[in-house]
């Protein structure tokens, strides 16, 4: 059965253009509807979630500057209209399950670093996306390991 809806997580980075192409390649080879999600992550996670102090209008400006970047990088791919372009906020691997759901998409299309023992278990998008995902997931092998 061909796919659908190909759902690509980007991070906004140049190495990730190589994830899309990737999946515009099976998105045109199975006519299927290609999207973009990017998920921000909240501040207060980065500093272990227990912050004493009102982080809400630097988690605003984060937003914008997020989708800014998103506008931007969506630049290179005419055809990805607005809708097709997703900003989320708060877990990368929570996020990218509940719009693949909400969406109804049946792959979804990660880069992967191919990282192994000691920084395997500092953990990587692409392996937490895999487990419990709602549908197919496809990581791509990025070319330069971390
Ligand atoms: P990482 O394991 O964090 O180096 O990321 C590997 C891949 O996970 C990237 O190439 C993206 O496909 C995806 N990814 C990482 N961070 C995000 C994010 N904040 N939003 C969406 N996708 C992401």
């Amino acid at each position: 059965m061909p796919y659908t809806h190909i759902l690509v997580a980007v991070d906004l980075t140049e190495e990730c253009r190589e994830v899309i192409q990737r999946a515009q390649a099976l998105a045109n080879s199975s006519n299927a509807k290609l999207s973009l999600i990017n998920v921000v992550e909240p501040m207060a996670m980065a500093f272990g979630g227990d912050v004493p102090m009102d982080l809400s209008m630097l988690q605003q400006q984060q937003f914008d500057q997020a989708r800014e970047r998103l506008d931007n990088f969506a630049k290179g791919y005419p055809e990805l209209t607005p809708e097709q372009r997703h900003l989320a906020y708060g877990q990368p691997r929570q996020e990218i399950h509940r719009l693949a759901e909400e969406q109804h998409c049946d792959l979804i299309v990660v880069g992967s670093h191919g990282r192994h023992g000691l920084a395997l278990l500092l953990g990587s998008t692409a392996n937490d996306v895999l487990h419990g995902a709602p549908c197919d997931v496809l990581a791509v092998r990025l070319k330069h390991p971390i």
